[in-house]
């Protein structure tokens, strides 16, 4: 069974990203599914339902319906994942592709000991600038009396460190095959990218057109759709351009424009 994981740092376009390789017929995105069980999980203990991108409670949801009956009572992540791939497959059959949106690779270390999984993994990531300028409004909200130059340093220096971090675990992972991509590839040209990545992933040449009603996603949400509403679409948020926040980013880490060149836009 094909298996694809995308990891990213949050904020960077992945859930964009995944929606759209979903509009692939033989694509079914689940979300995070990490994130997906846990949220089951307390759901238990909390009165409001889990509701699904597809609009219904995950009780009532097509796929997670069934999932949802199976899960013990004790979390345990390993656990949830295998009934969501045995499920997945009673579904959908060993024809179809999930596409699991990640931001953790943990996961990945048992899932690869499992017999039967074909797993490509994609790393997609978004400009430093635009990623540390959306962290430092963020934090601002939450915290209003923080110097935005300390948040800017900080995102920036993650930045570094979490996309390092994927890059390695996934050489030491040795997975069935690595894409690089970015939040800004993916909107500069949707129908390249999308098509780019559909070959690699190995599924049947299909025509992106863009339409959010051909997207087959599955997605756990918590309890707010805060997941629907106009980030289905890639449209480049480009508000970083006016801010200057992130140049004391490139003044203490000379390499960042270095490494956003090769992770961000270079050629592949
Ligand atoms: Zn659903």
């Amino acid at each position: 069974m094909k298996f694809a994981y995308i990891v990213s740092l949050p904020h960077s376009g992945s859930t964009i990203l995944s929606y759209n390789l979903s509009e692939h017929p033989d694509i079914v995105f689940l979300g995070e599914i990490g994130y997906a069980l846990q949220k089951l999980h307390e759901s238990k203990s909390l009165t409001s339902p889990v509701l699904c991108s597809c609009g219904k409670p995950a009780a009532q949801c097509d796929f997670w319906s069934s999932v949802v009956e199976r899960l013990p009572t004790r979390f345990d992540e390993q656990v949830g994942y295998e009934i969501v791939i045995e499920e997945f497959q009673k579904k959908f059959g060993e024809s179809k592709l999930l596409l699991d949106s990640n931001k953790i690779v943990e996961p990945l270390y048992f899932l690869r000991t499992r017999a039967g999984l074909e797993i490509r993994g994609i790393h997609t990531t978004r400009d430093f600038r635009g990623a540390v300028v959306s962290e430092a409004r963020r934090k601002k909200k939450k915290r209003p009396g923080r110097p935005e130059w300390i948040t800017a340093i900080q995102a920036g220096f993650q930045w570094i460190r979490k996309n390092r971090g994927i890059q390695r675990s996934f050489a030491e992972l040795d997975l069935d095959g690595m894409c690089q991509t970015s939040y800004e590839k993916l909107c500069k040209n949707p129908a390249g990218e999308v098509e780019k990545i559909w070959r690699f992933l190995g599924v049947a040449p299909h025509s992106y057109v863009g339409e959010e009603s051909a997207q087959n996603a599955h997605l756990l949400a918590g309890n707010t759709l805060k997941t629907s509403g106009g980030t289905r679409t890639p449209i480049y948020d480009s508000r970083w351009k006016s801010s200057w926040i992130w140049w004391p980013c490139v003044l203490l880490m000379p390499i960042l424009p270095l490494l956003n060149r090769r992770w961000v836009y270079g050629r592949d």
